[in-house]
């Protein structure tokens, strides 16, 4: 992951059961961001190992598996947050909103709300570096279930998302990648491109590798929470008189049950 100004290097860290988190350093500076703490100890090993020590800590949403690592972890990190979480989130050296665009490990870095799967999350792009931080937004092959906001908010938050640069990498907050997959499928079985992102799901996990981050050109393609308004996808759920918001919604609530 490196850019000809400003290099970073990415680490994505698992934790608890099928979480993950995410390192980002900048190797000209020494600082080292991770964006949610899902757990202290794989985390600092992971530090340790590398002789790196956190400059910054980005939370996408206050979940107790993206922040239940943090107070361990923060040991004098700034820590970041969304400003319309604040009173639910640890404590934030820096509230932020929409709009807001951060330094952190030498990449200028934008706030972009995203509600749906909490009111208050959010994700952090980093434009230079092709990488977006999307937590329980935005998920490969998937999305967030709906906890707090309305199908409608968490339409917008994905259509944000998808107009991101293609060649970004998509950094979300699990592995569910395997069940997305197969629920893809059932709703979307002609899609080739699909197809073989699927054989290539199957192959990552057989040999123990995780699926994320992934590609958003590839999430445009074969992602259904995407493509609740494709045409073919809306005519073969035979939604295609339903507006695009109610046809997300009738997605994922098809994912609820699956
Ligand atoms: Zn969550
Ligand atoms: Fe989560």
């Amino acid at each position: 992951m490196t850019n000809a100004s400003s290099p970073v290097e990415l680490v994505t860290v698992p934790c608890l059961r099928d979480n993950y988190a995410f390192l980002v350093h900048n190797h000209a500076t020494g600082d080292t961001a991770l964006v949610d703490a899902p757990e202290a100890s794989p985390i600092a090993a992971e530090l340790a190992r590398r002789n790196w020590r956190l400059t910054d800590i980005l939370l996408t949403h206050h979940h107790d598996d993206h922040v239940g690592g943090l107070a361990t972890l923060r040991d004098g990190a700034r820590v970041i947050g969304a400003s319309a979480d604040a009173h639910r989130l640890p404590v934030l050296d820096l509230a932020v909103a929409e709009g807001d665009l951060l330094h952190i490990c030498g990449q200028t870095t934008h706030v972009i709300d995203v509600p749906g799967h909490t009111v208050g999350h959010i994700a952090f792009h980093m434009p230079d570096a092709a990488l977006a931080f999307t937590g329980d937004s935005l998920m490969a092959l998937g999305c967030g279930r709906l906890f707090e906001g309305t199908p409608a908010q968490m339409w917008e938050s994905l259509r944000k998302l998808r107009a991101l640069p293609g060649e970004t990498q998509i950094c979300s907050g699990h592995e569910y990648t395997e069940s997305n997959a197969r629920f893809a499928a059932s709703l979307d079985p002609d899609n080739s491109a699909l197809k073989l992102r699927i054989r290539a799901i199957d192959a990552a996990r057989a040999a123990g590798k995780p699926t994320v981050p992934s590609g958003l050109d590839e999430e445009r393609d074969t992602n259904p929470f995407l493509r609740a308004d494709d045409a073919g996808l809306k005519a073969h759920l035979g939604l295609q008189e339903l507006p695009d918001e109610q046809v997300f919604a009738q997605i994922r609530a098809n994912k609820d049950k699956f």
